[in-house]
């Protein structure tokens, strides 16, 4: 039981949430997506630039709760230079994590470990997975040659009630 490490999260999250990165609007986009989360009424729109087969750039406008912005502010912290691949890595290493399931958190992910804590809270899992599954989907839709993606999280997969 470490309560302090809980605070520290805690912390971390909401100075996520008070300035979150990524804001700055792009001038160049190469993936525009969206999604949404309407268990909790978050919506993301990600502007995406690509350069070289990797996220050159990326803006990031969440408006939803304070998980689902932090967890936004941290994707735009850590995919910048990384390639899809890497990418899908790193989204897998989140979902493992806030579900609770063994996982290396390989050390260049900067804050993301602070998401660990909402673990505990179910229903919040989904809020700060918004912003990577909303990646996802663009990077798919990019792959196959189209430049805008929207998605939606399911209120119906696994999480119990
Ligand atoms: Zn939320």
């Amino acid at each position: 039981m470490t309560p302090s490490l809980d605070d520290m999260y805690r912390e971390i999250i909401l100075d996520h949430y008070r300035s979150p990165r990524g804001k700055k609007p792009l001038e160049h986009s190469d993936i525009t997506t969206r999604g949404q989360n309407p268990s909790c009424g978050d919506e993301i729109s990600l502007d995406v630039e690509m350069t070289d087969g990797v996220v050159k750039d990326v803006h990031v406008n969440c408006h939803g709760c304070a998980i689902s912005v932090a967890s936004g502010s941290m994707l735009a912290e850590t995919v910048k230079g990384r390639s899809f691949e890497e990418v899908r890595r790193i989204a897998e290493v989140v979902r493992k994590m806030l579900k609770g399931e063994q996982v290396e958190i390989p050390d260049d992910l900067g804050d993301i470990d602070a998401l660990k804590g909402v673990r505990q809270f179910p229903v919040r899992i989904k809020c700060a997975l918004l912003a990577w599954v909303t990646l996802i989907e663009g990077m798919k839709s990019y792959e196959n040659g189209k430049s805008e993606a929207s998605t939606t999280i399911s209120t119906e997969d696994d999480e119990p009630k």
